[in-house]
């Protein structure tokens, strides 16, 4: 065999070996909210994956996770088919990838564009349909199309409203959290009652919200911030920014630390400044998401099978205190 059809071979079975790996990840992740690797762990694979599907895009398969948007379903909850997909998000994991980011995206739409920049929290997409301004039911990303019903463990997040203050029928979507001190709190009483404690406050926040019942839900304090919408006839804002102003509107919390930027320069500063602030924050979060602000320029730069092209998400490092918990035990 020649020394070129030995590395296609070999590159051949790392792709195949990946592609189980990192199945099997996101299926413990995912489904089982039981993560045996640390997330810049699985970042680093997955994108070993995306470098070789690149090299052979004739090797890409419809089973790769490369192609899917979320993950499996669980059984036992209903199932819920979302108005609009719900998607994941590139990732830029330095400077450089948002330059190219930005970049890309200023060329395709031909002029100034302006990039609405918000932290990324590290917690659970959940999708929230409001009918007439009630709460009718809440929901998991599932696999982007479908999700799962979590309308009762929902509804005993104390912030948010079951009836907003304006007759808005559409589906509200941001993230699920547990803060920092609810955390340690739910940790302690873990470890003084002989349980496992939890490997971080995402694992805690997606296993709240698939408990069976609403009472154990309730225990874990969970919070939400709001920053997506299905845009309709009765909402449908003109930016980001007036989409944040519209939530807040409504009664919907969000998170306050935003900014518009118009430039490179601009974006990092935010994402400098965000990262020096990220240990005070009283919630996780894992990085840093610029949209781009203008709702025109977003539908005409459109979507890839998996995520906006109008979005990116700058994933940080691990924090040193959490680079400790992620060396510790990842089975438990
Ligand atoms: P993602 O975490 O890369 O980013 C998209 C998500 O960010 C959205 O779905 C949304 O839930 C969230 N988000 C938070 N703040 C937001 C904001 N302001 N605006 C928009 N979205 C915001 O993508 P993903 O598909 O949810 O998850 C993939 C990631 O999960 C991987 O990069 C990896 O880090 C982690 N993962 C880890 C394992 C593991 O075994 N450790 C397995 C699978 C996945």
């Amino acid at each position: 065999m020649s020394a070129s059809e030995q590395t296609h071979n070999n590159q051949r079975k790392r792709l195949e070996d990946l592609k189980e790996q990192l199945n099997t990840y996101a299926y413990q992740y995912y489904v089982l909210d039981n993560p045996t690797i640390s997330d810049e762990q699985y970042d680093q694979l997955y994108r070993e994956l995306v470098g070789l599907e690149q090299l052979h895009p004739e090797w890409i398969t419809t089973d790769s996770p490369t192609q899917r948007i979320g993950d499996q379903l669980s059984d036992g909850f209903q199932k819920v088919t979302h108005a609009a997909p719900m998607y994941s998000m590139s990732n830029a994991f330095n400077s450089a990838e948002v330059a190219t980011f930005i970049d890309r995206v200023t060329r395709q739409v031909g002029q100034q564009v302006s990039f609405m920049c918000e932290c990324k929290i590290d917690g659970l997409a959940i999708n929230l349909t409001y009918e007439e301004g009630r709460f009718v039911r809440g929901a998991t990303r599932g696999d982007g199309e479908i999700g799962e019903d979590i309308t009762s463990n929902l509804r005993t997040i104390r912030s948010l409203p079951l009836k907003l203050s304006e007759p808005i029928s559409t589906e509200i979507r941001g993230e699920a959290y547990i803060s920092k001190d609810i955390f340690v709190k739910l940790n302690q009483e873990r470890e003084e009652n002989g349980q496992t404690p939890f490997a971080n406050p995402r694992n805690a926040a997606a296993g709240g919200l698939r408990q069976i019942n609403p009472k154990e839900a309730a225990q874990r304090q969970l919070n939400i911030f709001l920053y997506g919408a299905v845009y309709n006839e009765s909402f449908h804002p003109a930016s980001q920014e007036e989409l944040f102003i519209q939530l807040e509107k409504v009664g919907l919390r969000t998170n306050p630390l935003r900014k518009v930027c118009y430039n490179l320069e601009e974006v990092e500063a935010y994402i400098k400044d965000i990262e020096e602030k990220r240990s005070t924050l009283p919630y996780e979060i894992d990085g840093v998401v610029i949209k781009v602000n203008e709702v025109a320029f977003q539908e005409e730069l459109g979507y890839t099978i998996k995520a906006p092209r109008w979005a990116i998400a700058y994933k940080f490092q691990a924090e040193v205190a959490q680079t400790r918990v992620l060396d510790v035990d990842w089975t438990v």
